[in-house]
């Protein structure tokens, strides 16, 4: 069990009271741009339900459409990426909705840097 940290500013983002810069939407995602951007191109996927970490989503179905959203969106972005999920605070979590991180747009891969 997780401690309730309070709405987190993901969901604040779905239902608009803040901005982000929205690269893709549908009715049960948004994939937006890291306001701190740790490559050249760095994407938050995020579900729309609310979950505070990934294994959470006990779904295979719901899990999968996650992935598979998540390697569409990347695919539009850049040939070759890195999907990322932090899970929990000791797994570099830092916001409480469930997230994926998508990183590309390297010359020679991540290290390359
Ligand atoms: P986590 O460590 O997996 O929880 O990653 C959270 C990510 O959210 C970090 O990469 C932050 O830079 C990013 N982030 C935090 N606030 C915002 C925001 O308001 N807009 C876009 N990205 C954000």
């Amino acid at each position: 069990m997780t401690a309730n940290r309070g709405r987190t500013i993901f969901e604040r983002i779905i239902d608009r009271e803040i901005p982000a810069q929205i690269v893709f939407e549908d009715d049960d995602f948004i994939a937006i741009r890291d306001i701190a951007p740790k490559a050249p191109i760095h994407l938050l996927v995020i579900p729309k339900r609310h979950t505070e970490r990934v294994d959470e989503i006990t779904d295979a179905a719901e899990m999968g459409r996650l992935w598979l959203t998540a390697v569409k969106v990347a695919r539009e972005q850049a040939a070759d990426y890195r999907l990322v999920v932090n899970c929990g605070e000791g797994g570099g979590q830092v916001v409480f909705h469930t997230h994926i991180h998508i990183l590309a747009g390297w010359e020679k891969g991540p290290e390359s840097d």
